[in-house]
């Protein structure tokens, strides 16, 4: 065996037994920063080591202060586990190596994304000649819809910001929703378009079709983008898209819909009705490394029109690309040369159509087991209207709540967080992993009541 196979054998042990002791290791990680820094070494060695005992001090130093992320017990954030064969595709993407920008030099890469994009469409329920860009996250998958709609609008205006940039341009309003997600400010602001204009949302983070057309109307005619959610990561709840997106066209604006966890939703047909209408928008982000569950990272930016994806990110950089193929370098700010497109393509391959659908299923079962067992606990109350996948509840006042939070994370059964929703603070859990069992959510409950009764 050579050194390369040795390292490689030694990964595999590590990793199958962290795999193994995920449905009963505690869930927060055991080690803080300095105590694993102490146990891989600070000091740089003199001279090589042998690979496989390099794999071996990594995986042994590090354990302890690994959170448990991928287990059925984890409900802090959206994050999804790790698919089996999504997971496995990417042990063979690194041992590949690929460079994946291009169709001529990486072919392999080129198929895989045309075969996963089309099927994420064709599930999503979204236009089938949509341009699909993966990228690291939603984050990035939001900023690219967010420009290739930037440019579009501006273009229409007769503004060519590829060539002139923003400076003197007419001004691009961006319109939100008041629950919008913090990655759309972010996304705004890398693109120099400021702050969004907030619109009134309801109680679950809906956003008001009448404040929005109200907002349209008294904007005025310029180059405008709307910007909807699918999924609010407080109350799951959708925007209702066929009013929002009526009163965008109506305006000219271009719609654009942050779906980091809920545009899955249009793959199961039990909650396909939350996204009714979605699909007349411009653009939509999403994440493969939440719901989907392939390993981190993976975000998918769609957008209807290709040609301005490529106009936006194509490496040709202006708007007078012919060539309708384009390559995977031209859908993205930076194609990863990780070829995020294969763990896609297995995650899909491996589920199956009713396999996506199970999966987005089981998601919200869990979820709605949580909030069936939050509400029978005396004193606490499920702040959700209906459930999706996030459920958020209050044990009385603030401080009891921030108490049953903090003795949660101690107690390690399972993590679940606190956020702040419209200004309280709340217990927000986040089902999106394929592996939760029916037993880990018995688990969890329990761990709540036990932090309820001593808090
Ligand atoms: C998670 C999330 C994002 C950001 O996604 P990343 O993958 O972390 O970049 C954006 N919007 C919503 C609604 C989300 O849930």
């Amino acid at each position: 065996m050579d050194a390369r196979e040795m390292a490689l054998r030694q990964a595999y042990g590590h990793a199958v037994r962290w795999l193994a002791s995920l449905s009963d290791r505690r869930v927060p990680a055991r080690a803080s920063v300095e105590e694993i820094v102490r146990e891989l070494g600070a000091e740089l060695p003199d001279g090589p080591s042998k690979a496989a005992d390099v794999v071996d001090l990594l995986a042994t130093a590090c354990e302890p202060g690994l959170t448990a992320f991928p287990s059925g017990r984890f409900y802090g954030f959206v994050v999804g586990g790790t698919e089996p064969a999504a997971l496995a595709a990417d042990w063979l993407v690194s041992a590949w190596d690929q460079n994946c920008v291009m169709r001529a030099v990486s072919p392999a890469y080129a198929a895989a994304e045309e075969i996963a994009g089309a099927w994420l469409l064709d599930l999503l329920g979204l236009p089938s000649d949509s341009a699909v860009g993966f990228t690291t996250g939603a984050t990035m998958a939001n900023f690219t819809c967010l420009a290739a709609g930037r440019d579009a609008v501006l273009r229409r205006s007769g503004w060519n910001v590829a060539h002139d940039g923003l400076v003197g341009g007419p001004a691009v309003r961006v319109i939100a929703g008041e629950d919008r997600h913090m990655a759309i400010d972010l996304a705004l602001r890398y693109l120099g378009l400021g702050k969004p204009e907030l619109v009134k949302a309801d109680g679950q983070g809906r956003i008001e079709p009448g404040a929005l057309r109200h907002a349209l109307a008294a904007g005025g005619q310029g180059p405008t983008i709307v910007i909807l959610q699918a999924g609010d990561i407080h109350s799951g709840a959708f925007d209702p898209f066929a009013e929002a997106i009526g009163a965008a066209r109506e305006a000219d604006a271009w719609v654009h819909v942050d779906g980091a966890f809920g545009l899955w939703a249009a793959a199961s047909p039990m909650y396909a009705h939350l996204m009714a209408g979605c699909s007349y928008a411009d653009s939509w982000a999403t994440d493969a490394h939440k719901t989907l569950n392939v390993p981190y990272d993976c975000g998918l930016a769609i957008v209807r029109d290709p040609f301005a994806i490529r106009a936006a990110m194509g490496l040709q950089g202006d708007y007078l690309i012919q060539d309708e193929q384009g390559d995977p370098i031209d859908k993205v700010p930076e194609l990863s040369r990780r070829g995020r497109a294969f763990t896609v393509w297995a995650a899909l391959r491996s589920l199956g159509r009713s396999g996506v659908a199970d999966l987005v299923e089981g998601l919200c079962r869990h979820a709605s087991a949580f909030a069936t067992g939050i509400a029978g606990i005396d004193g606490a109350t499920v702040l959700n209207d209906v459930v999706f996948t996030q459920v958020c509840a209050e044990f009385g006042d603030e401080e009891r709540t921030e108490r049953v939070l903090t003795r949660l994370l101690d107690d390690g059964t399972a993590w679940i967080s606190g956020s702040t929703w419209h200004g309280r603070r709340v217990m927000r859990i986040s089902v999106s992993n394929w592996s939760t069992t029916d037993d880990d959510v018995t688990r969890a409950l329990d761990a709540i009541r036990r932090a309820h009764r001593s808090a």
